[in-house]
């Protein structure tokens, strides 16, 4: 496949790479070159010509929560451990219902699709079958899904607490059903959070983690409240994130964790030792006043980091959103520290695409065998009023949206998901 574009992508961290009228060679899943002039060889092949369009790498999300894709923009007024009693737990029960669980998920993908999000790591429920329908759904998508089952077995209202050796059985049937049945569409090992997890529950995991090589998701240190909590359930264990790590939750290079705000230097260490990428998820930290991850901080001292959702502590799955908020909130610190320089736009975006994507593969830039995620955005009648640069043309469409008219995954076009939900 040969297209013709203006394309824009971050191939590091802090760099921005622009080829206006530029032409991007696909080889099946896969990018073979991204040129300002086509080569020779090339010259005889169909060009799809994407005119005046920008063409970016697609979204990777890897923080968010399927099942409250429903619940998106509500409950705000409460704090962490309030919302997700009042809120958050009510809705996950509904999906013992393995319908209402089909249709939820079907939205989800297609909200997912809308956003220009390809790439993802998501929270299931507690549900074996919903859990299960979720990766299948995820298969039929298109997109790359890592997809996990919540494991929960303290501290939840009776409807989703679980028997720690059930949950553990349904994890590993999980595991291996979808290591059979499906391609692209992977496990990832979820407990909700420490609160969440008994000593014997994240001990079973922890030997998942091992006995199959699996990434691990969670959330660690996102308020002060939780903090102090797991501070009292582990008085044994100094840090929140030596609780992970002494259950052999942070396998090195596999680990996401969500939030990461109230940390410890020590902590710091012991994550940039594990290579654990850390997910910020800016509008989720304002809209549960949790805090502000201080992202510049840890990006100088050489922790993985990448950008994310959290729906629906985050109110929208737009990762364009995320990317501004991400800005936002790092001139916020900055204007309280003026150490901690802002975040550019370019930089931002580089945690949206290849800072995630670099969990899920070879994705996120359009480099030389790099898997070809992409988004295609036309400009609007507006837009096109003015002549604009594609980093301009980048930040219209990151701060007040725009009309992306084709979306690739792996090498492929993708059409919404679910048409009918
Ligand atoms: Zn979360």
């Amino acid at each position: 496949m040969i297209l013709k574009g203006n394309f824009l992508h971050t191939p590091t961290f802090g760099t921005v790479e622009v080829h206006r009228g530029g032409w991007l060679v696909t080889q099946g899943e896969r990018i073979v070159g991204l040129y300002d002039a086509l080569p020779e060889e090339y010259r005889d092949q169909p060009v799809m010509d994407w005119g005046d369009s920008l063409i970016i790498p697609a979204f990777h999300d890897l923080h968010i929560h399927a099942p409250q894709i429903v619940n998106r923009g509500i409950g705000y007024d409460e704090q962490l451990l309030p919302w997700l009693e009042q809120y958050t737990f009510p809705t996950e029960a509904r999906f013992s219902d393995l319908d209402f669980a089909t249709r939820v998920w079907k939205a989800f993908l297609n909200r997912l699709w809308e956003s220009g999000t390809m790439g993802f790591a998501a929270f299931a429920t507690v549900h074996k079958q919903a859990a299960w329908r979720l990766m299948e759904l995820t298969e039929a998508s298109g997109l790359r899904g890592l997809v996990g089952k919540v494991n929960m077995d303290r501290n939840a209202p009776d409807c989703l607490r679980e028997d720690t050796q059930a949950s553990l059985a349904d994890t590993e049937e999980l595991i291996c059903r979808s290591r059979e049945e499906l391609k692209r569409t992977k496990y990832i090992l979820t407990p909700r959070f420490v609160p969440s997890t008994t000593e014997q529950m994240m001990d079973g995991l922890g030997q998942l983690a091992q006995r199959y090589q699996l990434p691990v998701q969670s959330h660690l240190s996102e308020n002060r409240g939780e903090v102090e909590w797991v501070a009292k359930l582990h008085p044994d264990i100094p840090t929140y994130t030596q609780v992970y790590e002494h259950f052999g939750l942070l396998p090195r290079g596999r680990t996401i964790m969500a939030h990461a705000i109230h940390l410890t230097q020590q902590e710091k260490e012991l994550l940039r030792e594990k290579e654990v990428i850390l997910a910020h998820c800016p509008l989720s930290n304002l809209n549960l006043s949790s805090g502000i991850m201080p992202l510049r901080d840890d990006l100088e001292r050489g922790l993985r980091c990448c950008v994310a959702s959290d729906v629906a502590g985050g109110n929208t799955a737009q990762m364009a959103r995320t990317v501004t908020a991400t800005v936002q909130l790092s001139k916020v610190r900055w204007m309280q520290r003026p150490k901690e320089t802002p975040l550019s736009l370019g930089e931002a975006f580089y945690l949206a695409t290849r800072g995630s994507g670099e969990f899920l593969g070879d994705v996120g830039a359009f480099l030389p065998g790099f898997q070809f995620d992409a988004l295609v955005i036309r400009p609007t009648a507006l837009d096109a009023l003015m002549e604009r640069s594609p980093y301009e043309r980048l930040e219209q469409f990151l701060y007040d949206g725009g009309e992306i008219v084709q979306r690739y995954c792996g090498g492929k076009a993708v059409e919404k998901p679910f048409p009918e939900i």
